[in-house]
């Protein structure tokens, strides 16, 4: 039998009704002393002075560095988080584009087409019509009715609107899902490649990150005896993106099974383990079918389905996301939600409802030309020297491993050291902004994203195929 692992003990309580204490955490209101290194209050800390970039993947704390050496403004708990290593290529970007210089951007995270009309049209709609106010907490009624149905029909998944909380994002359903069962201590399984918000996310609910690596000769895949490998009396939950940020990786039906197969090992560690399983990219893939894996044998129970809008139908500015679930979990996750942000946007949920409503044929196009791109990709790498590449099965990046240059040097006598030089040096020679692997805890490789014009890719990869070939 699957022991399921218990809610984190705060929550728990809460749930029942028990008002919670939790020592550490609870500071007297009447306190009037100034934080230390804060001289004199109201004084804004010196943080976050560059806006964050939206995918989590640079920019979140530009000055982090110097408020957290010497001043001690910050709590433990933020300074545990790591700023993006991304922040660097991001911010030169932007200062070259300022002087007016020409900069080829590979970077974003985003789809390169709009939202479906239908989508464009229900916004201005439920805007002019007075959708305006708070919903409930997690979300509109016919939203999560439409979620369910659209479950049921593409993956055949059986949810009622009771088990769905509508978020601001995608990724905020991430962090409430993790907070509501990770406690101090526990272990959190995130195979590399990884999304770089699921390490940081995990050190803020106080759990301890676990990186099971792949490489890119395994096409990036985690297999059983990889993942029964990390497991431990400690581990409390897997993260599982399927189709893969940053790989372009997707598990098939049979190597999610076999997965499942290890956290239902009967007395064996990975029973009862919680699993993240983050399916935002599932309706943009290739060859591969994708398989929710809430659907497989003995994981509805214990599954934490994650998806959105962002990708799918290219509305990442509208912060539309969700979460579906056991009902335990759910209402954890809309306690954790109604005292942090209430509810999604009403004018974003009446949009996300329309795009529900969009038949699959009228996005179809919009992934076909996706794998038009990765196709032109795939054929401007394999003419690239020194670079290896697994075949990217949906999203739309590709992780190519570029470490046969690292140690060489550049024409003007750069030496690139890793993945991060290769970026600075492509990035301030030859005017191309790609991801290094770094973000990515696989820093052997660079992410390029395809969601682009074809021109920019084919100029960006021209150039990316000048510059390793100049390396000696
Ligand atoms: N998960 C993954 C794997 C992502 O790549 C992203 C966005 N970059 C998200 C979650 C968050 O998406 P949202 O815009 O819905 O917050």
């Amino acid at each position: 039998m699957t022991r399921l692992r218990n809610l984190s003990v705060p929550l728990f309580l809460q749930s029942l009704g028990t008002p919670v204490a939790v020592t550490g955490f609870v500071r007297s209101p009447v306190s009037l002393s100034y934080p230390r290194g804060v001289a004199a209050w109201p004084r804004t800390p010196p943080l976050a002075t560059t806006p964050a970039n939206a995918e989590g993947e640079s920019g979140l704390f530009a000055d982090v560095d110097s408020a957290f050496n010497g001043e001690d403004t910050v709590s433990p708990l933020v300074a545990s988080i790591s700023p993006s290593k991304t922040i660097e290529v991001h911010a030169l970007t932007q200062e070259m584009k300022a002087r007016g210089e020409r900069v080829v951007s590979l970077c974003v995270g985003e789809p390169d087409f709009k939202p479906p009309p239908a989508v464009i049209s229900a916004t201005a709609t439920a805007a002019q019509e007075g959708a305006t106010k708070y919903t409930g907490v997690t979300g509109s009624l016919d939203l999560r009715q439409a979620i369910c149905d659209d479950l049921s029909r593409r993956k055949n998944l059986a949810y009622t609107p009771g088990d769905i909380v509508v978020a601001n994002g995608a990724k905020q359903a991430v962090y409430e899902g993790v907070l509501a069962v990770v406690r101090p201590g526990d272990e959190v399984v995130i195979p590399a490649p990884y999304w770089p918000s699921y390490p940081e996310i995990v050190k803020l609910a106080g759990g301890t990150p676990v990186i099971v690596e792949t490489t890119v000769e395994e096409g990036f895949l985690l297999t059983a005896e990889k993942l029964r490998g990390v497991l431990t009396d400690r581990t409390r939950m897997l993260i599982f993106c399927n189709p893969s940020n940053p790989t372009g990786a997707v598990h098939s039906k049979q190597q999610c099974e076999e997965l499942a197969a290890v956290l239902s090992e009967e007395g064996g560690k990975g029973d009862g383990v919680w699993v993240m399983a983050d399916e935002i990219y599932e309706r943009i893939t290739y060859d591969t079918p994708h398989a929710a894996f809430a659907s497989l044998p003995g994981m509805y129970e214990r599954t934490m389905t994650v998806n959105g809008f962002s990708k799918s139908h290219a509305m990442t500015g509208y912060r539309l996301g969700y979460i579906a679930g056991p009902p335990v979990i759910v209402k954890a996750i809309a306690t954790i939600q109604g005292q942090l942000t209430s509810c999604a946007s009403s004018i974003s949920q009446a949009a996300g409802l329309a795009a529900l409503r969009v038949r699959d044929d009228e996005m179809q196009h919009s992934f076909d030309v996706m794998r038009e791109k990765r196709d032109f990709v795939l054929k401007c790498l394999s003419k690239t020297p020194g670079v290896k590449t697994a075949v990217p099965q949906g999203a739309f990046y590709v992780l190519p491993d570029v470490s046969a240059h690292f140690g060489k040097e550049a024409p003007d006598g750069t030496v690139i050291g890793g993945a991060t030089d290769l970026c600075r040096y492509l990035l301030r020679a030859h005017r191309v902004a790609l991801v290094t692997g770094e973000s990515f805890g696989f820093p052997r490789g660079i992410r390029i994203s395809y969601a682009a014009s074809l021109e920019e890719i084919n100029e960006a990869l021209g150039q990316f195929e000048e510059c390793l070939s100049s390396l000696k």
